[in-house]
């Protein structure tokens, strides 16, 4: 697999990625629902097995399957 996304990682930062989605700043997050992960994201690659896996947004990382970021869209 390949090498997971730092939180520090500029993109990550802007849209306020964090590896496990307890973590997430609900302050300034106010639209993060408790329940929304990567896991069921849109734009998530990941099998829904795996503990990790890719994102649409990010090229040549993966993102934790219990991470979240302001991009998350439910899965149609
Ligand atoms: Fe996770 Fe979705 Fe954000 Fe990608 S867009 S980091 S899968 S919440």
């Amino acid at each position: 697999s390949l090498p997971l996304l730092q939180e520090d990682n500029p993109t990550a930062r802007q849209l306020g990625y964090v590896a496990d989605a307890l973590r997430v700043d609900r302050q300034r997050f106010t639209q993060y629902a408790p329940g929304q992960t990567c896991r069921n994201c849109e734009l998530y690659g990941g099998e829904a097995a795996d503990s990790q896996g890719g994102c649409q947004l990010f090229y040549g990382v993966e993102v934790k399957a219990a991470g979240w970021c302001s991009a998350w869209k439910p899965k149609a």
